[in-house]
């Protein structure tokens, strides 16, 4: 059977650090910092050569960080190394992260040139000044002019996302957000609730802390988000996701369907021939190691020693995934998804009826209506997504 691997791919640069992000982004960083990057990002590519020749690519997502910060020559040339040393299927989905202030047409159509499909907008709020306490670089205008662009270039799939639990948002406001994104038609939208992370200006901010809604509230506005976009034909098809029919993401589904998946640059995670890894985080040691990679390419006639060798140094948390975690993720990632896990998968995957290994936990949640199972599948309910903090925790087996 032919075996099938995703890549992700990390640009951590921005414009301006964002008052609520905890992702591994920088801002101010010099132009040449970002080439000597990309470059590095295409010797990481190349180093997996040698392991990667049985593999098929079906969906590659560029992320950030703001990947639409770089000119589209750099895009251009990431992908051209991953097309030279993946096999890319052909009707493989291909995302860029681009947020309104960064894109202009002629990077739209590099992108397209360059066989990128998707578009992910971070819009956030239709509100300027929600949008300035963010911290978010752009006005609702500027998302508008993106967008059309987008569609302009010949974009037929995009994505945009939007939060919600933001402070000094009402439901009113919310829901003007959510009508105006409506308007636009995208083929898929994200609605995340925005999460307070450590370390973070909004953290240390009171202010902000005090202006956050009620969790009653928050739950009235996820309510809504399923109800209004169920309206407009949007299915939700993971907690958080909502796509027009056959436009779900396919490179999350990989993530959440327990597949394959490699990632390049700093701090990107994969997980890849049984164990679960993530890059080394700091920029610096990243682009010193991978600029020596490419000096010992041109010396070496064994690609695979010096695979090994790099990835020792490359790689953080390196843990093999043995079959009861394998198992526990498979619920906690499928249980995500609101179609929720296959019974006859379970037993393809782990040569056991899920039953066997999770029944009493299943009869539990099934018999108080948290869960449900139809045919082959197995899902949680809408009473069950509410509390599946606490369902899913039920799912680690005892060791
Ligand atoms: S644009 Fe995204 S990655 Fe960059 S700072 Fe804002 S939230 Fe973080």
């Amino acid at each position: 059977m032919k075996k099938y691997v995703s890549l992700y791919v990390h640009i951590p640069f921005c414009v301006v650090k964002c008052k609520y992000c905890d992702f591994l982004s920088f801002d101010g960083e010099s132009y040449g910092t970002m080439l000597r990057y990309v470059d590095c990002l295409c010797q990481e590519i190349k180093m997996y050569a040698p392991i990667v020749a049985d593999y098929g690519v079906r969906s590659i997502f560029i992320g950030g960080g703001t990947p639409s910060l770089l000119d589209e020559s750099l895009i251009t040339n990431i992908m051209a190394f991953i097309r030279r040393y993946f096999h890319v299927e052909k009707n493989a989905e291909v995302t860029i992260e681009a947020n309104p202030g960064t894109l202009r047409h002629q990077k739209l159509n590099g992108y397209k040139a360059a066989g990128i499909n998707r578009i992910s907008i971070g819009l956030q709020s239709c509100d300027d000044d929600m949008l300035k306490k963010l911290g978010r670089i752009h006005n609702f205008d500027q998302f508008v002019a993106s967008y059309n662009a987008a569609r302009r270039a010949g974009f037929q799939n995009i994505n945009i996302d939007i939060m919600s639990g933001l402070p000094g948002q009402t439901i009113h406001t919310y829901v003007d957000t959510l009508s105006r994104v409506i308007e636009f038609g995208p083929e898929h939208i994200s609605a995340y609730s925005l999460s307070i992370e450590e370390g973070t200006p909004f953290a240390k901010d009171p202010q902000i802390l005090n202006e956050l809604p009620p969790e009653m509230v928050d739950r009235r506005m996820y309510e809504i988000t399923k109800q209004l976009l169920a309206a407009h034909g949007y299915d939700r098809y993971e907690f958080s996701n909502y796509a027009k029919p056959g436009y779900e993401c396919k490179h999350n589904m990989v993530y959440w369907t327990g597949g394959e998946y490699i990632g390049f640059g700093i701090g990107a995670s994969s997980y890849f021939q049984g164990k679960r890894f993530n890059n080394m985080r700091d920029i610096f040691k990243y682009i010193e190691l991978m600029e020596n990679l490419s000096d010992k390419f041109v010396e070496t006639d064994n690609m695979e020693l010096l695979y090994n060798d790099t990835t020792r140094t490359l790689r953080e948390n390196v843990t093999n995934i043995y079959i009861d975690a394998r198992m526990e993720e498979f619920m906690f990632l499928g249980l995500r998804m609101t179609c929720g896990v296959s019974r006859e998968d379970f037993k393809e995957r782990f040569n056991k009826d899920i039953y066997e290994v999770y029944g009493s936990v299943l009869n539990k949640y099934i018999g108080e209506g948290f869960m449900a199972s139809e045919g082959d599948r197995i899902y949680l309910t809408d009473a069950g997504i509410d509390v599946s903090n606490v369902i899913l925790a039920d799912f680690l087996l005892d060791s």
